[in-house]
C-alpha cells in the first residue's frame, strides 16, 4: 500500500512544523485534535512503556495504538479477539492510505503467505492477529524478524475471570513478555473495575504501567429503563423513535432473536437475527447487510457486538436484561460512537434475573464455569438487577459503578433526569391488594396466575381451584395484566414478596409483606410514562444548523462510494461528519480539509465528489 500523497505541498510543509503526532494524526485520520487520554496513551507506545488504557467504548482507544508506529515508522502488532474487529479496522485504516493489514483464519493459505511477505518486507504499520495465532512458531519469527517493539492487547479484560468475557485463548498473552524480552505491551479495554484492572496487569506482567482511566461517562447516550409488559410491542414503538437510523436489539436467548426479528419485519422495520447458532455465513451476511445499511436492525444475543464497528448506531435496546453493567455498559456503547447522541432502552423485568441466575446454576452445574467464576456471576447479576430497579440518576449509576463521582446533579439524559418515571399513586393499597390475593392462594401459585386472579380472568384453572370465588377475585379487573405481573415483578424486587426457585415457582408472603398488610409499610410502585417522540435537548443540538436533507442525500452518496470500494459505509465517513458537512456546506477542498474525519487520502480520493454533491441544487420533488 503506497504512502499517501498529500494533496496540497503546503499541507506537508506546515504539518511537519506541529507536533509529529498531530501532523500524523491530521494527515491520516483528519482530526484536528486529541481526545483525553489520547495523547498520554500515544506516548506510552512511542516511549514503549507498558500501559493499561481504560476508556469506554467510542472513547477513541484505536487512534492509541494506531498511532505511534505511524509517526515512528515501525511496526506494532494488535491482538484482537474477533476476525470481523479486525477486517473492519484494517478496512477503516486503508481508507485513510494508512498500511494494516490481518492475518487471521478466514484467510485462504494464499492470502496468509501474501500477507506474510508484504509484512516481512516492512509493508505495514500495523498487524492485527487473534492470540491463538500470535504465539505460533511461524508468527513467532515473523514477530522476531520485524523487530517488534511494541504490542497492544485489544479487549483486554478477556484475560481475567472476574470480567464477563473471559476468553481462554486470552490466557496465553502471559506468555508474551518470554517471547519478547524488551518489547511494551499495551493493554486496552473498555470495561473493567479495579479488580479486573489489577488482574490485567498482573496476568500480561506489566511493569511500570501507565495506567490511564477515561471517564466511562457517555454523555452523548440517553438511558432509559422502563418495566418490561409486551416486549415486542415496547421495541417497536421504541425503534419507531428511530426510523431510518441503525438499531441494535439485544435477547436473552436465539429464539427471542428469531422471534423478535419477525416481529419486527411483519411490521415494516428492516430487521434481521444474528445468533452464534446460525452458520458462520449467515452471520456474516446479517452483519454486512447492516454494515451496508441495507437493514437498520440487527436483533441479536450478545453474540453480536464486538465485531460491529458501524458508529452511527442511534439506538440500544434490551428486550432483556443483560447479565452484568459491564455487559450493559459494552453493549450500549455501541451506540452514538460517532459521538452524536443516541438512545439506550432496557426493559427490564424481575423475570429476566431469575432465567440468568438459573443460567449461570445450570452451567456451575455442569461444570462448565468453575464455582468461583459463577459466585461472581451472580455477585455481577445482581448489582446489574439493582442498577435497572434504583431509581436514580443512570448517567451516575454507572459512574459510581466504575468507580467515578459523576459531577452535576441532573444529567439531562437519563428517563429519571427528564422526569419520565412516576410513582404509581395508591401504591400501598395496591401492594395491599396483590398480597392479599397471594394469601387467598395459600401462597401455592406462581406470579400469573395471581394475577390472573386480582383481574378476574374466567379460566379454567382459575375454576378449577375455585379462585372464582375469592374476596380477591377480579380486585385489578380494570387492570391490563402485563401491568398487574409487572407490579408483582417490583413488589419482588422490593423484597415484600418473595419467590421461589426451580421449574415452578410460586409466590410467597415473607414478614416484610405481613408490615404492608398490616399498613405499617408503605409502598412505592414505580410506571413509567411513554417518553415523548420529540427530541431530547441533547438531540435537539446535535442538529441545529444541519440542513437534513443534504445529511441523507450526503448518506447516499457515501453508500454509493462504500459500494464502489466494496467496504462499509461507516469506514468512508462518520456520521459526525456527514452532519458537520450538511451543516456548514464546504465548496473548497480548503474548506473540507478542516472537517472533522477528512484527512489527506480521504480528501484526494472523494473530496471532488462531496463538493459536487453540495453544490448539486436539491431536487424538488
Ligand atoms: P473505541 O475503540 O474506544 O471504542 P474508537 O477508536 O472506535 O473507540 O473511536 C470512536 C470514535 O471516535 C470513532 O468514530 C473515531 O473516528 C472517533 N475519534 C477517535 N479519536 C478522535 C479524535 N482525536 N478526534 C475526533 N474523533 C476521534
Ligand atoms: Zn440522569
Amino acid at each position: 500500500m503506497p504512502q499517501p500523497k498529500p494533496s496540497d505541498p503546503n499541507s506537508a510543509t506546515a504539518a511537519r512544523a506541529l507536533d509529529p503526532i498531530l501532523a500524523t494524526v491530521r494527515r491520516f485520520w483528519g482530526y484536528q485534535s486529541l481526545r483525553p487520554l489520547q495523547a498520554e496513551a500515544i506516548r506510552a507506545g512511542l516511549d514503549c512503556r507498558d500501559s493499561l488504557v481504560v476508556m469506554p467504548t467510542g472513547g477513541g482507544k484505536s487512534l492509541c495504538y494506531q498511532a505511534p508506529p505511524a509517526v515512528a515508522g515501525r511496526t506494532d502488532i494488535v491482538v484482537s479477539p474477533l476476525i470481523a474487529l479486525m477486517k473492519d479496522q484494517v478496512d477503516a485504516l486503508r481508507a485513510c492510505g494508512y498500511p494494516a493489514a490481518a492475518l487471521h483464519s478466514g484467510m485462504d493459505l494464499e492470502e496468509l503467505r501474501r500477507t506474510e511477505r508484504e509484512i516481512a518486507a516492512g509493508k505495514h504499520r500495523l498487524i492485527f492477529v487473534a492470540p491463538e495465532r500470535l504465539l505460533t512458531p511461524r508468527f513467532l519469527e515473523l514477530a522476531a524478524r520485524l523487530g517488534v517493539s511494541a504490542f497492544a492487547i485489544d479487549e483486554a479484560h478477556c484475560i481475567s475471570q472476574w470480567g464477563h468475557d473471559f476468553r481462554p485463548e486470552y490466557r496465553q498473552l502471559a506468555e508474551l513478555k518470554n517471547h519478547f524480552k524488551g518489547a511494551s505491551l499495551h493493554a486496552y479495554t473498555a470495561t473493567a473495575t479495579e479488580r479486573v484492572r489489577r488482574d490485567i496487569i498482573e496476568q500480561l506482567r506489566l511493569e511500570n504501567a501507565a495506567i490511564l482511566v477515561g471517564s466511562f461517562d457517555r454523555p452523548n447516550l440517553v438511558y432509559r429503563v422502563l418495566p418490561k409488559h409486551d416486549v415486542n410491542a415496547q421495541v417497536a414503538e421504541t425503534l419507531r423513535r428511530h426510523r431510518g437510523e441503525a438499531a441494535i436489539v439485544y435477547c436473552i436467548s436465539r429464539k427471542d432473536t428469531e422471534q423478535m426479528a419477525a416481529y419486527l419485519a411483519e411490521r415494516g422495520i428492516r430487521a434481521a437475527h444474528y445468533h452464534a447458532g446460525m452458520d458462520a455465513d449467515a452471520r456474516r451476511t446479517a452483519q454486512d447487510r447492516f454494515a451496508a445499511e441495507e437493514i437498520e436492525v440487527v436483533v441479536a444475543t450478545v453474540a453480536f457486538g464486538m465485531g460491529i464497528d458501524r458508529s452511527d448506531i442511534r439506538c440500544v435496546v434490551h428486550a432483556g436484561m443483560p447479565k452484568s453493567i459491564e455487559a450493559y455498559q459494552q453493549e450500549t456503547g455501541r451506540a452514538g460512537r460517532d459521538g452524536l447522541p443516541a438512545e439506550c432502552v432496557l426493559f427490564y423485568s424481575a423475570a429476566d434475573v431469575l432465567r440468568w441466575h438459573r443460567l449461570i446454576e445450570r452451567s456451575a452445574e455442569e461444570a462448565e464455569v468453575p464455582a468461583e467464576v459463577a459466585e461472581n456471576g451472580k455477585r455481577l447479576l445482581e448489582e446489574m438487577r439493582r442498577f435497572a430497579s434504583v431509581l436514580r440518576c443512570r448517567h451516575a449509576q454507572l459512574s459510581a459503578y466504575f468507580g467515578e463521582a459523576y459531577p452535576a446533579p441532573n444529567c439531562g439524559a437519563c428517563d429519571f433526569c427528564l422526569g419520565e418515571v412516576e410513582g404509581v399513586a395508591d401504591a400501598t393499597l395496591l401492594a395491599q391488594k396483590v398480597l392479599s390475593c397471594v394469601a387467598r392462594v395459600d401462597q401455592s401459585f406462581g406470579i400469573e396466575h395471581v394475577a390472573d386472579v386480582l383481574i378476574g380472568a374466567d379460566n379454567e384453572r382459575v375454576r378449577k381451584w375455585r379462585h372464582d370465588k375469592l374476596s380477591t377475585y377480579g380486585l385489578l379487573k380494570e387492570m391490563p395484566r402485563k401491568r398487574v405481573i409487572n407490579l408483582i415483578y417490583q413488589l419482588i424486587d422490593e423484597g415484600l414478596i418473595e419467590r421461589t426457585t426451580g421449574e415452578r415457582p410460586i409466590i410467597k408472603l415473607n414478614a416484610q409483606s405481613w408490615e404492608v398488610m398490616r399498613g405499617r409499610r408503605t409502598v412505592k410502585l414505580l410506571e413509567a410514562k411513554k417518553p415523548k417522540s420529540a427530541r431530547t435537548k441533547i438531540e435537539e443540538a446535535s442538529w441545529r444548523n444541519v440542513d437534513e436533507a443534504l445529511f441523507e442525500k450526503l448518506r447516499a452518496l457515501r453508500r454509493e462510494i462504500a459500494a464502489e470500494r466494496r467496504v462499509a459505509p461507516f469506514v468512508v465517513m462518520h456520521d459526525s461528519t456527514l452532519r458537520e458537512l450538511a451543516a456548514s456546506k464546504p465548496t473548497t477542498i480548503e474548506a473540507l480539509s478542516r472537517i472533522k474525519g477528512l484527512g489527506e487520502r480521504k480528501l484526494a480520493d472523494f473530496g471532488d465528489r462531496l463538493i459536487a454533491c453540495i453544490k448539486e441544487p436539491s431536487s424538488k420533488a
